[in-house]
């Protein structure tokens, strides 16, 4: 098989191919190169090709020296560009990170370098990740291959749109309120948030902390169960990484799903656009005709995530972005004075961001504090027992991944309540810090791709493995 049609067929094939030497790391490396280099949607920052044709060469060489091939060997990587690469420009999409190089590498990037990946390029995203079309880049939009007049979702918008458009099998995400689920389903590709705490977020620029996760995007559920194999596991730079056992995910996409109960959420697929509710029922029935049953759960207070979520994140970024202050990292604006410099530096934010700061800062202001941000945390308590409830009825739950296709660039711009719409269904996972999963379930409206969201209780990852490779064949 070509470098080219193995890169096509995903991850494992390609490192199967690499480890068996039916193809060199860098014939895979060429042609990764060469198509990041005709990207024609924005999809990425930066391509690091000395770089990148270093660690293929290195890969090579550690096979012919009888070293052990790793999980990953030879197969280019794109890294959404919040995640830390050594030696290579780091900058969140934001003009504050500008020419920032960081000095080591996120825990991630380095697992995923031990297993032989090669990380190709940096991709593109919402500044600071806060977004859902990729379009608040502070270096330009992402477009949607799959159609360009539309967004590719968001914020982790570029490392979607490298795995469709076929830059790279296999990329890194970041998911706070849905940003690797919601572009996946955006960009018809498979998309995992993992447990809170099941993946290091050392190295990860933070958004807000509480909710951070990185997660892996790649065009099939076995690559992507393959991806979290290297990448999850504790960190002890990372006091919020879990201790729980790294399980044998791949193995769990071929484990079929007799003995599931998934629970679907009838009002969310109510809720959503008919063609998108059509194909996520049609990808239900699949589960059906392998053994699984369904029974119909709620979540009532999923209602109130929105406003809770968009209360809670902005909190905790408002508190870590104040490390963006020109002295660190990055561009710093110059001014007579110490707070003048700050002042100058900081208005380099781009509007979204600014809008974030100012609504966390307020939402914390002295005295309002029960009244805003313990209220959104009760909410973010029952959301999570509304899941405990759940899981007592059923193994997985079920619904779309987001209530719409990919819209138009510019459809929400300027109106930021509409935007934050598109997280409706991924919310409330993520203020439960549960594992979720997206996998395309067909063509809905003008053709575009519909995401089905599995979500399981905590460190449960192989269950959506497991129910994820059924409901999207492969
Ligand atoms: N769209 C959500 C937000 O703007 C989630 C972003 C994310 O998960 N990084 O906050």
């Amino acid at each position: 098989m070509s470098a080219e049609r193995l890169l096509a067929a995903g991850v494992a094939a390609a490192a199967e191919a690499v480890r068996e030497g039916r193809v060199s790391a860098r014939e895979l490396v060429e042609v990764a190169l060469a198509r990041c280099g005709e990207d024609a949607h924005g999809a990425l920052l930066h391509v690091d090709a000395e770089g990148a044709r270093a660690a293929a060469d290195a890969v090579a060489a550690a096979r012919r020296a009888g070293g052990a091939p790793g999980a990953l060997a030879g197969v280019p990587l794109a890294i959404k560009d919040n995640l830390c690469t050594r030696g290579v420009p780091t900058t969140a999409a934001t003009r504050l990170l500008e020419g920032w190089v960081p000095p080591y590498d996120a825990t991630v990037v380095a697992r995923l370098r031990e297993a032989g990946a090669v990380i190709v390029a940096k991709a593109n995203l919402d500044e600071l990740a806060m977004g859902s079309s990729s379009e608040t880049s502070a270096f330009g939009p992402v477009r949607n291959p799959l159609d360009p007049s539309r967004v590719p979702g968001g914020s982790s918008g570029g490392s979607a749109a490298a795995v469709a458009a076929g830059m790279t099998p296999g990329a890194l995400g970041s998911d706070t309120g849905g940003s690797v689920r919601q572009p996946a389903a955006f960009c018809g590709v498979v998309g995992l948030k993992p447990t809170y705490g099941r993946v290091s977020r050392r190295g990860l620029v933070a958004f807000a902390s509480s909710f951070d996760v990185v997660g892996p995007i790649a065009r099939t559920v076995r690559d992507t169960a393959r991806l979290l194999g290297v990448m999850a596991g504790p960190d002890p730079e990372d006091a919020t990484s879990a201790d729980a056992p790294v399980e044998a995910y791949e193995a769990a996409a071929e484990e079929g799903v007799s003995t599931l109960r998934v629970g679907v959420l009838r009002a969310s697929l109510d809720a959503a656009e008919p063609g998108v509710a059509a194909r996520v029922v049609e990808s239900l029935g699949r589960l059906v005709s392998a053994g699984a049953t369904l029974v119909d759960v709620d979540l009532p207070h999923a209602d109130r995530a929105l406003s809770a979520y968009y209360l809670l994140a902005p909190a905790e970024a408002s508190s870590n972005l104040a490390r963006l202050d020109g002295m660190r990292f990055g561009p710093r604006a110059s001014a007579p004075d110490l707070r003048g410099t700050h002042e100058a530096t900081r208005a380099g934010f781009g509007a979204e961001v600014k809008r974030r700061i100012l609504l966390g800062t307020y939402a914390l202001r002295a005295g309002y504090r029960d009244q805003l941000y313990g209220r959104a945390q009760r909410v973010r308590t029952r959301v999570a027992r509304d899941y405990e409830e759940a899981f007592a009825r059923c193994h997985v739950v079920a619904g779309p991944t987001a209530p719409t296709v990919a819209f138009p660039l510019g459809a929400h711009a300027g109106d930021p309540m509409a935007m934050y719409q598109a997280d409706l269904e991924t919310l409330p996972a993520s203020l439960a810090g549960l594992p979720a999963l997206s996998v395309p379930a067909g063509a809905a409206e003008d053709g575009l791709p519909a995401g089905l969201q599995l979500v399981a209780p905590a460190f449960a990852e192989r269950r959506l493995f497991a129910a994820g490779a059924v409901a999207h064949p492969t």
